[in-house]
């Protein structure tokens, strides 16, 4: 039986509730509300572990940061290039379709396309900065 420390349960536990996709840095400052001792190298380190044991998936995306996701079912992502916000992205039935069968086709242990999409909160932003340059 492996032993699981309170501080890998916070992290579970933080990832499952929530949607951002948090990097280690944003993880850190979510878990430090439970516990205040929990350390970022711990986080990092168990992260890797659970990333590893498949109880915790990486997001793909091009950023210099990792970026991690509790929910560990195939699922594909949005990205915003500009604030880096990540977002779950609905897949059509027929993608899924598609999709399974060239997970099963080649025993792939794990598949997620990222797209990428400026957010409203970015285009408003970058239209505000046109009107002010403008
Ligand atoms: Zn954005
Ligand atoms: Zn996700």
């Amino acid at each position: 039986m492996k032993h699981y420390s309170a501080q890998r349960a916070i992290i579970l536990d933080v990832l499952s509730n929530t949607k951002v996709h948090p990097s280690v840095d944003m993880l850190y400052e979510m878990c430090k509300k439970q516990n205040k001792k929990i350390g970022k190298a711990t986080i990092y380190r168990n992260l890797q572990e659970l990333v590893k044991e498949k109880r915790v998936a990486k997001v793909s995306c091009n950023f210099k940061e990792e970026r991690f996701d509790g929910d560990n079912s195939v699922h594909n992502h949005k990205v915003c290039r500009f604030c880096g916000k990540i977002e779950d992205a609905p897949c059509s039935s027929k993608m899924l379709k598609l999709i399974s069968e060239e997970i099963n086709n080649n025993s792939y242990e794990s598949v997620g396309l990222t797209f990428y999409k400026t957010c409203n909160n970015c285009k408003a932003k970058l239209s505000e900065e046109v009107v002010k340059n403008g």
